[in-house]
């Protein structure tokens, strides 16, 4: 007994255990009892030379290093409500001070006060050393206690998976978050430039546009899209959107999809992404307040290009941080539907003009991981490849509840009031090859595109004031949406469909242009016509 007391002092592990318990109290969903099993095995090795020795000092180097690591994670338990993670750490440093100060206000509350009992542990725990004699005979107990330690970590050591899977939550998020950070820093930062922009008409009104970014989203997935199982059970009843048909994106890959999406940058002048002006430029240049607000991963090889963009807005939220990269990020539960409070919040903050764009997680494969059980409505398979299936097909369910409650949302804040002039456009990155084609799955591909990776939804929604303000446009763009359309241009769709004058407008690419070239030849990233598939 006195053995195991000195390997695991009473009072550390009480300091230790304190902040497992608030972390489970505070986040059930996600509280990893495996964090337990970690520390079990990093106290002994930690005190071991305490043990040893028997001078103090080894064990207040053991309780400083263990305080530490507990503080930094309580702290970031009580401001975030979740454990500490590289995403959660890159999405503080990028904070800037207009974010920092909203965010403060939103988040403190008197839980911060559980900070004091911490000290209390700590202390208590610095200053009880116990008094070390080795007993022969409880040598077998040391021997035990150190084997299990070095079985594990050298098990989780030798399959490389060390930081992933057997160190304390906050030494991985620093370790990850350090590595991550090289990858982002080779990137230039980007600011928001300023153009020359202006509203051509309707200044006197309030203009309110919002960009739903969905993520790997098949449309013959959709029974918006006459796919045969009804996965669109809400936004089919809506009398308020035009679904455009024939719209692709220009790459199976979001960064690319996303990048040309929302720049002046498209297929044929492939002009770079980082010098070309952005739609977040162009409304920054106008004086709207721009907000991003994603349910993605801020991090990855992948997400930090769109990361850097997002930043350009005056208020980036993101949602999702409990990934320490972006592939863990796929393989956690997010739902989209954390995006709809801050969403709710940010239609309240004051502001003549808004543009909001909301990223959402969409169906991102591990597509089980996209919805809650609600929303499991499609389950009997005889083949592994049904269940995947079903499991999509699961996911576009629940993405149509999201989409849905945001037009709603947006429709409630528009309803009646013909001085706010808003509208929206949902569409996908890209698509998703889902058994659909080739016998394959995911979005990447050898050899010839897939239809099915580039085969997006395309929706816009215009509120009563819009139709009101701009009856041409409205008709433009019903009369246009069976027109064949690829999202590099959807850049200049946004202008138009803002009345947006400016230099960068080319009305030929808008799909919601009366001049609109739907002769366009629609060249995808493998070099062939999709129109010739
Ligand atoms: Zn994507």
């Amino acid at each position: 007994m006195k053995t195991l007391r000195q390997l695991f002092p009473p009072y550390l592990l009480m300091m230790i255990l304190y902040v497992q318990i608030i972390s489970l109290l505070l986040n059930y969903d996600i509280f990893d009892s495996r964090e337990l099993v970690i520390y079990l095995c990093w106290i002994p090795i930690l005190t071991l030379p305490y043990y040893f020795f028997g001078k103090k000092v080894f064990y207040k180097i053991a309780v400083t290093v263990f305080f530490i690591e507990g503080f930094i994670n309580l702290c970031h338990l009580l401001i975030l409500k979740g454990p500490i993670t590289a995403s959660s750490l890159f999405v503080l440093l990028n904070t800037n001070v207009n974010e920092a100060k909203e965010f403060m206000e939103l988040k403190f509350s008197w839980l911060f006060l559980l900070i004091i009992p911490y000290f209390f542990f700590g202390f208590i725990a610095y200053r009880n050393t116990y008094s070390v004699r080795v007993y022969p005979k409880s040598k077998w107990v040391v021997m035990i206690v150190m084997l299990f330690s070095i079985v594990f970590l050298s098990e989780n050591l030798i399959n490389g998976r060390l930081t992933r899977k057997a160190i304390p939550q906050t030494a991985k998020a620093l370790i990850s978050f350090g590595e991550e950070l090289k990858s982002y820093n080779a990137l230039k930062k980007r600011e928001v430039a300023n153009i020359e922009a202006e509203l051509i008409s309707g200044e006197s009104k309030q203009h309110l546009f919002v960009l739903i970014i969905g993520e790997s989203c098949n449309r013959n997935h959709m029974s918006l899209y006459n796919y045969h199982r009804k996965t669109n059970p809400r936004l089919e009843k809506r009398n308020d959107i035009v679904a455009y048909s024939n719209v692709v994106s220009p790459y199976s890959n979001t960064l690319s999809s996303l990048l040309s999406g929302l720049t002046e940058s498209n297929l044929e002048n492939k002009m770079s992404f980082d010098k070309s002006t952005s739609i977040i430029d162009v409304f920054h240049s106008l004086g709207f307040k721009t907000f991003w607000l994603s349910n993605q991963s801020p991090i990855g090889i992948w997400d930090n290009a769109v990361f850097n963009l997002a930043n350009t807005s005056y208020v980036t939220i993101f949602v999702n941080n409990k990934g320490n990269t972006s592939f863990e990020s796929t393989y956690l539960s997010s739902y989209d539907e954390r995006v709809l409070q801050p969403f709710c919040s940010v239609l309240d903050e004051k502001a003549e003009n808004k543009f909001i764009v909301i990223h959402l997680m969409g169906s991102h494969s591990a597509y089980a991981k996209r919805y809650p059980s609600k929303f499991d409505k499609f389950t009997t398979y005889n083949s592994d490849k049904e269940r995947i299936i079903n499991e999509y097909d699961n996911s576009v369910l629940y993405n149509d509840f999201v989409v849905d409650s945001v037009l709603s949302i947006l429709d409630s804040y528009s309803l009646g009031d013909r001085n706010i002039i808003s509208s929206a456009i949902y569409f996908s990155d890209h698509g998703e090859n889902v058994y659909d084609e080739n016998n394959n799955v995911g979005h990447d591909y050898s050899g010839s595109l897939p239809k099915s990776n580039v085969e997006i939804p395309f929706i816009v929604w215009l509120s009563s004031g819009y139709q009101h303000f701009y009856p041409d446009k409205q008709k433009t763009i019903l009369s246009n949406k069976e027109r064949p359309f690829i999202t590099d241009d959807l850049f200049h769709a946004i202008i138009d469909l803002n009345d947006i004058g400016c230099e960068e407008f080319i009305s030929k690419r808008s799909v919601f242009n009366k001049d609109f070239d739907f002769a366009r030849p629609r060249i995808l990233e493998d070099n062939m016509n999709y129109d010739l598939k």
